[in-house]
């Protein structure tokens, strides 16, 4: 391979690793959206500098940011370039919306057995840090505070399922 050929490569695999580390930053900002919402699709917006010192680099960076979220799952995302200091440096602005997994979709994943809430033999979930079980049914119905039925403390997570391994 010629070294133009071989810089080439290493560009398209630098650009590769930037736009997985970003997709995930987004997953991560898209995940905390929508547990603090306790929605079931949000869409969140991100400013990040492209490594590129050119319009062209930066585009690239852009297609293959925008294929990696897609990849993700996000849906309907948005890639633009932006020119700043007179074209020296170019700042991509990301937009994309992450619908949670549909309740079914979870429903078959992981352990099942009797929710204490509503006594239904159900897939189950943890509440963290307590450690108590719930349902997903009465996982989205959590009193007030989110608090845990059993023993009153503050939830901060809820994991998609039980998994044992
Ligand atoms: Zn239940
Ligand atoms: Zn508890």
């Amino acid at each position: 391979m010629t070294l133009a050929g071989e810089l080439l490569k290493d560009a398209t695999a630098a650009r590769k690793t930037w736009s997985e580390r970003q997709t995930e930053r987004f997953a991560k900002a898209c995940q905390k959206r929508v547990r603090d919402s306790q929605g079931f699709e949000t869409s969140a917006s991100l400013k990040v500098l492209a490594p590129a010192q050119t319009r062209q680099g930066a585009q690239k960076a852009a297609q293959e940011l925008k294929r990696s979220l897609d990849a993700h799952g996000f849906a309907a995302s948005d890639v633009q370039v932006e020119a700043l200091a007179k074209g020296m440096i170019f700042r991509l602005s990301v937009q994309a919306s992450w619908v949670r997994d549909e309740p079914q979709k979870t429903e078959t994943g992981g352990f099942r057995g009797q929710c204490p809430v509503c006594l239904g033999s159900k897939v189950l979930v943890a509440l963290a840090p307590c450690g108590h079980t719930v349902c997903h049914q009465c996982k989205g119905k959590l009193p007030a505070g989110r608090k845990c039925p059993m023993c009153r403390s503050v939830v901060e997570r809820v994991t998609a399922g039980i998994f044992v391994s």
